[in-house]
């Protein structure tokens, strides 16, 4: 941070025996925050979970320990009391404890879990924000947000269902905004939440997109519609980690990427 003007707010020395809960992006290093490279310069624990990019690893300080508490839908993973454990364990052992966690640590990452249990350990945390993969990964792939003429909310919605096997979310309310809907881990489920889409009045025609591996080097962007959703998706054959994009939003694509550069 030595380049920076001396006006830019300070950053704070990150005191030993506290945890710092952060995000890194969706995959591209370069959208790490400035907070998450001076946390990542400083800590003496990394717990990282599997979408973290390699190359934000390379940022660690050297002697920092590396401890990888993937957790990937399908895949034997850590169960979340364990990583809770390990956090509040290093935090007791002074350790300057980084979690480092995909997008946002606290959109859809386990991230408000962790702060909690952090909080009835008596354990001292800080959060450091980061780019949410479903808007940043629709951004960089020229799908805004919102537009005046097309929306003026966006539902960011998990695609899993609740612990019992139900749907998590009532699908049908949701098609009634008339908002799009941005999907995270939706691929297992997508079938069954197309067709209560479709079932609740959203036409086949609805522009549908799907963002896989978004900003990084290994992309793909289906483009459909809601119709044909299902079938682009199992031609595609395209896992975790993937968005779905429904919605008027998801067909400006098009327009946008006539002169939008990519940062390649
Ligand atoms: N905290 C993360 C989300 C964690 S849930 C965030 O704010 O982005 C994991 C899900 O995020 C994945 O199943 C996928 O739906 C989505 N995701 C994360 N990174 C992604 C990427 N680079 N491209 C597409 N989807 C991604």
């Amino acid at each position: 941070m030595n380049q920076l003007p001396p006006s830019f707010p300070d950053f704070a020395e990150f005191p030993q025996g506290e945890v710092w809960l952060a995000g890194a992006g969706p995959g591209d290093p370069r959208l790490l925050t400035l907070l998450a490279l001076h946390a990542l310069r400083s800590a003496d624990d990394i717990v990282y979970d599997a979408l973290v990019d390699k190359r934000v690893l390379d940022l660690a300080r050297d002697g920092a320990e590396l401890i990888p508490a993937g957790k990937r839908g399908g895949r034997p993973s850590p169960h979340q009391g364990d990583i809770n454990e390990l956090l509040i364990a290093r935090a007791l052992m002074n350790r300057r404890v980084l979690r480092l966690k995909g997008g946002d640590p606290f959109v859809f990452g386990r991230g408000g879990e962790e702060a909690m249990a952090l909080v009835r350990a008596g354990i001292r945390f800080r959060v450091i924000p980061g780019v949410t993969a479903g808007l940043a990964g629709a951004a960089l792939a020229g799908i805004p947000a919102t537009t005046r003429e097309t929306n003026h909310a966006v539902i960011l919605a998990a695609g899993h269902r609740k612990a019992d096997g139900s749907p998590a979310l009532d699908w049908q309310a949701l098609a009634a905004t008339g908002q799009p809907i941005v999907l995270y881990m939706p691929m297992a489920q997508l079938a069954e939440i197309v067709a209560a889409l479709l079932a609740a009045g959203l036409a086949p025609e609805t522009p549908a997109s799907i963002l896989h591996a978004a900003t990084t080097p290994e992309e793909i962007v289906v483009e459909a519609d809601l119709g044909s959703l299902v079938m682009a998706a199992e031609k595609a054959q395209l896992g975790a980690p993937s968005i779905v994009i429904v919605g008027q939003i998801a067909a400006l694509r098009g327009e946008l990427l006539r002169t939008m550069v990519p940062w390649t």
